[in-house]
């Protein structure tokens, strides 16, 4: 075994040594199969949550999910940023023009049906985006370069299953280079946010995804906000161990919410991207008198 898959199977132990005595709650028999809807998937956002408001770490976005500006922005963005890759010298409102007439080949139902949705001003304002975070990702690379980035598809997901738990690992990743040929430990990832406050919480849970799904760590991870500037952290234990206790406290949290009482709120500017705000008292009140700014040029979250 390398170095580099030693380490990685060692960061595997590690996570279920962690996570297995926190979920025996979420134990699943080996082999059998566990109904997609019964999962529980630790993600940036989840890790994310658990450290704001235990009682928005409660909230199903799986049934409840609704297409959002900045996921939209994402799938377009990367479907635009692969035509700047593919044909050199094309310019990005052409990509997007593209994108947007061969909707229904590049992406799913629901965000087909939320473009179709838009009129003029709306999809003026997508270009605008789309065409910003790709030509953001682009200069991630020296243009020579760009051939050689490898761009998320849509339902891209760095994704471990625990051991013996309904319980997934998940990560995302906007990009990655080299696009072939290399092992695993010599990637580099992107990952994309609307504001780099947390950029370090971002990059090591993308590590850490990446290390358990592939057994083996990458060597940077960068973080790009298109409307602030990006950051990069090199991969290690340091990254790592911060990242996976934040997993665990995520995991607690994600237990307590299916099998605990209700859990207490903590609002605070959260609330405005909570699923629950219209029916959560705590946040109604911290609401009240603060007024909420849409679209503009602010960072999309
Ligand atoms: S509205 Fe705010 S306080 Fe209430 S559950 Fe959501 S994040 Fe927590």
């Amino acid at each position: 075994m390398t170095g580099d898959l030693a380490a990685g199977a060692e960061w595997r132990a590690r996570a279920t040594a962690l996570l297995g005595p926190i979920t025996d709650r979420l134990a699943v028999p080996a082999g059998r199969k566990v109904p997609y809807g019964d999962l529980v998937r630790l993600d940036d956002h989840a890790v994310r949550r658990a450290g704001e408001c235990l009682a928005f770490s409660d909230a199903d976005a799986g049934e409840d999910y609704v297409e959002s500006a900045a996921n939209a922005r994402r799938r377009v963005g990367l479907a635009v940023l692969a035509g700047l890759r593919d044909r050199p010298g094309l310019d990005p409102v052409t990509a997007f023009d593209e994108v947007m007439a061969d909707r229904a080949r590049w992406f799913g139902d629901r965000l087909v049906d939320w473009l179709d949705g838009l009129g003029p001003g709306g999809r003026g304002a997508l270009a605008a985006e789309a065409c910003g975070y790709a030509v953001a990702v682009a200069g991630w690379v020296p243009p020579a370069r760009m051939g050689d980035v490898r761009i998320s598809r849509p339902g891209d997901w760095l994704e471990w299953a625990v051991p013996g738990r309904a319980l997934r690992v998940r990560g995302r990743c906007d990009a990655m280079t080299p696009r072939r040929g290399a092992r695993p430990a010599d990637r580099r990832l992107l990952v994309v946010v609307g504001a780099l406050e947390r950029a370090e919480m971002v990059a090591g849970h993308a590590a850490l995804a990446y290390t358990l799904t592939t057994a083996s760590r990458p060597q940077r991870v960068t973080v790009l906000a298109p409307a602030e500037g990006r950051t990069a952290f090199a991969v290690d234990d340091h990254l790592l161990l911060d990242a996976l206790e934040r997993l665990g406290a995520a995991a607690q949290a994600a237990v307590a919410a299916r099998f605990g009482p209700p859990a207490p709120t903590s609002p605070g500017p959260w609330c405005n991207r909570c699923g629950r705000a219209e029916e959560c008292p705590a946040g109604a009140e911290w609401s009240a008198d603060r007024p909420v700014r849409f679209g503009g040029l602010l960072p999309l979250r």
